[in-house]
């Protein structure tokens, strides 16, 4: 697919053909705290497919899961662009809120569910781990 998209101000534009190898909502406490809702919307490309214009400002932590995740976001306007993770190191994930056609994004799978709050539940049809599988965020 042609995947394109970038921050609230404009500043950091992303790109790529490929087709995404791992799209997942994530639950966990961090991501709660850096999307601005319940749960983080991902798409996972191929490291390579993705082009990311520079300047994004990455902010580097410990996940729960173990794993050392690096989240970039735009300095100026504050809006989520991508992580990296150890736990999946070929891939890129991509913010689906940053998506240009957020219609794109197809979830595959939640983590962290345990930790949805009441206000924003997972939904019933998505397959659901109560915590992170190997490599997850
Ligand atoms: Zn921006
Ligand atoms: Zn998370």
């Amino acid at each position: 697919m042609r995947v394109t998209g970038g921050c609230l101000c404009g500043a950091i534009r992303f790109e790529g053909d490929a087709e995404p190898q791992f799209q997942v909502t994530c639950y966990c406490t961090d991501c709660r705290r850096t999307s601005g809702a319940g749960h983080a919307a991902m798409m996972g490309f191929a490291y390579d497919a993705i082009r990311i214009a520079p300047g994004a400002r990455e902010f580097a932590s410990k996940a729960d899961s173990g794993n050392d995740i690096v989240r970039a976001f735009c300095p100026t306007c504050g809006s989520g662009i991508y992580s990296r993770t150890t736990g999946m190191p070929h891939l890129i994930f991509l913010r689906a809120s940053a998506l240009d056609d957020s219609s794109l994004f197809a979830p595959q799978i939640a983590v962290w569910a345990a930790r949805a709050p009441a206000w924003d539940a997972v939904p019933e049809h998505l397959p659901a781990f109560a915590e992170a599988p190997v490599g997850a965020q």
